[in-house]
């Protein structure tokens, strides 16, 4: 059977007219999906009882069950959604004075193994699809009963990675007549698939683009992040600056600080070289630590030194503010937990 919620619109006027039904159907089942939430085709009252058979039977509408859900002291929420197949992803929820921001996985699991982040050394399953990324947001609002502004592919998972899949879920948030979030308030955060930003590049969306850079230099980005070993920063900011010549958009790097690992004065000085002139911003991430891991968070006072000297230098920076860090559920702590 297959998910509703992965078709664009004009993908689902495709398989209508496979099951030889007119185009402005998809019109139809999507007001049904997206602004009445039904579950069931058989509440689509405008459509005929032939067209809700054909519809049942080539089709489901895929709804996670929570298994888990935990409120942080800040008010961030994590979920656990059972994915109706065996495994289970994490999604977490965020309150801004803007209004609410979801952070989605885009995979269960990772393969991209860097060394400070939770969801490495859990083995990599399997791509999420379209449908169930956008079921991540819906699934969120209908349990808080709220209505999320902004979405960061910043879980679990590479985006870049499943790549057909998060942009076509990126077309589907952003529709008007679907989830209607405009692409201004979606991030696509990667570890820096260097052939894939060029390519999203080409795609005429207007999401930000995050890049996780993490180091300055070959030596130290490798020993942080493998995908180093095969783009190398060099071919990253090349990168990075052809995605900002094509879009005109400010590309925001992430910098995760660990003690005496890339948090002195002489990284910050590199930094500014590196991204001197460029379009973009940086969020300095305090690194949160994992178990396990080797990394441990910069002091308060080297994170504001190294912001202020990036700022001094012309380079916008700002500190990411830690939600959820009490239930595991700040940067880089989401791991693919087993049902
Ligand atoms: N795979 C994508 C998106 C997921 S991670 C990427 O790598 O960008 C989202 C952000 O959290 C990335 O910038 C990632 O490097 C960062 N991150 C991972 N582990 C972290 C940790 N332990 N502390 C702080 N940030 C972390």
């Amino acid at each position: 059977m297959k998910n509703i919620k992965d078709y664009s619109i004009e993908s689902l006027k495709e398989e209508l007219s496979k099951i030889n039904e007119k185009p402005y159907r998809a019109e139809q089942i999507y007001k049904w999906i997206y602004e009445e939430k039904v579950s069931n085709f058989d509440d689509m009252t405008n459509l005929s009882l032939d067209l809700r058979k054909k519809l049942n039977e080539t089709f489901i509408i895929k709804e996670f069950k929570i298994q888990k859900k935990q409120v942080a002291s800040d008010g961030t929420i994590k979920y656990l959604f059972d994915v109706l197949d065996g495994n289970a992803i994490e999604t977490v929820l965020m309150k801004y004075h803007y209004g609410y921001s979801i952070c989605v996985s885009s995979q269960i699991g990772c393969k991209m193994g860097c060394k400070f982040c939770a969801s490495t050394g859990i083995p990599f399953v399997r791509n999420l699809s379209s449908g169930e990324i956008v079921e991540q947001i819906m699934a969120v609002e209908r349990d808080e009963n709220i209505r999320i502004s902004n979405v960061v592919f910043m879980g679990i998972g590479e985006p870049l990675d499943n790549y057909e899949n998060v942009v076509n879920a990126i077309k589907i948030i952003n529709n008007p007549k679907a989830l209607n979030i405009g692409a201004r308030h979606i991030s696509i955060s990667t570890s820096g698939i260097v052939p894939k930003i060029y390519k999203l590049a080409e795609e005429n969306i207007q999401c930000t683009l995050s890049i996780s850079l993490h180091a300055t230099t070959n030596e130290q980005r490798s020993k942080m992040m493998p995908v180093n070993n095969t783009y190398n920063i060099e071919e990253l900011l090349k990168a990075a600056k052809d995605y900002i010549a094509k879009t005109n958009r400010r590309i925001s790097f992430e910098y995760a600080l660990a003690k005496e690992n890339n948090d002195n004065l002489e990284d910050a000085k590199r930094l500014v070289k590196l991204l001197k002139g460029m379009l973009c911003h940086v969020n300095l991430i305090p690194i949160n630590k994992i178990e396990n891991g080797k990394y441990q968070k910069s002091s308060n006072e080297n994170i504001i030194k190294f912001r202020d000297y990036l700022n001094d230098s012309g380079i916008v920076a700002t500190i990411r503010r830690e939600l959820g860090s009490d239930i595991d559920a700040a940067c880089g702590q989401l791991r693919r937990k087993n049902l």
